[in-house]
């Protein structure tokens, strides 16, 4: 899944509230394919149950719950999705 995308997942994750915190550093999200659990050592890192995050190290769940906890970045990535599509120049040409 290309970062975009994932950023974009995770945010969404966020506004459906598809993250609740239940316990000291631990959060259960709520996929499209499962809820995992997601976990916040207390080096920082996060890690998730989640077969993509397994393989590649990174997946939407524990982006959201970075996200819950870094309200300036999600407002960032609001900015960026809620953008007003780019006009498109008009192809009439004057003759
Ligand atoms: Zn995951």
């Amino acid at each position: 899944m290309p970062l975009d995308r994932m950023i974009e997942k995770a945010y969404d994750l966020v506004q459906k509230r598809r993250v609740e915190q239940v316990g000291e550093g631990v959060y259960n999200v709520v996929g499209n394919h499962g809820t995992y659990i997601v976990a916040k050592k207390i080096d920082g890192t996060i890690s998730c149950s989640c077969p993509g995050f397994i393989r590649r190290g990174r997946c939407s769940h524990s982006l959201a719950v970075l996200l819950t906890q870094k309200p300036d970045l999600l407002r960032s990535i609001e900015r960026q999705i809620n953008k007003p599509p780019e006009r498109k120049r008009s192809r009439r040409e004057r003759a």
